[in-house]
């Protein structure tokens, strides 16, 4: 089976995938903007049973950034790491640029383009939404 890694900055954090990344999406809301000090998040959505911390749990620092939403990252290096969904707890929600390889897939849309910052101009042709993605998206 397909085996991805990821870590934080430091290394002091890694983890493990097993089995396919769902689909990648550029966010483009306020929010992963502040959380990631950048124009978007890449992320995409990984079963939370393929998903395993290898190193460092220890040292997570958890953020709940909404009702429904926890945000980790690693306490000494401040990267931002993996969305845990309390509404959701089948799946979370993993940054891309944490990976140490290619996943192989693509990102397919930009979402929250409706809350996208000002200074940057959207120049790939992938669909765009203004909030969610429709709901069979498959996230
Ligand atoms: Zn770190
Ligand atoms: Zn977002």
């Amino acid at each position: 089976m397909k085996k991805l890694t990821g870590k934080c900055l430091c290394g002091e954090v890694a983890y493990e995938i097993e089995g396919e990344l769902g689909p990648i999406v550029n966010c483009h809301c306020s929010m992963c903007r502040r959380w990631h000090g950048a124009a978007f998040r890449t992320r995409c959505t990984v079963k939370s049973k393929n998903f395993k911390w290898v190193k460092g749990k220890k040292i997570l620092s958890e953020y709940q950034s909404s009702e429904f939403v926890i945000q980790t990252f690693c306490s000494i290096c401040g990267s931002s790491l993996i969305c845990m969904y309390k509404d959701k707890s089948d799946y979370i929600g993993l940054p891309i640029g944490g990976l140490d390889q290619d996943p192989g897939n693509r990102p397919v849309a930009n979402i929250f383009v409706g809350s996208k910052a000002a200074w940057y101009e959207i120049t790939d042709d992938l669909p765009q939404y203004d909030e969610e993605p429709p709901e069979n998206f498959g996230l």
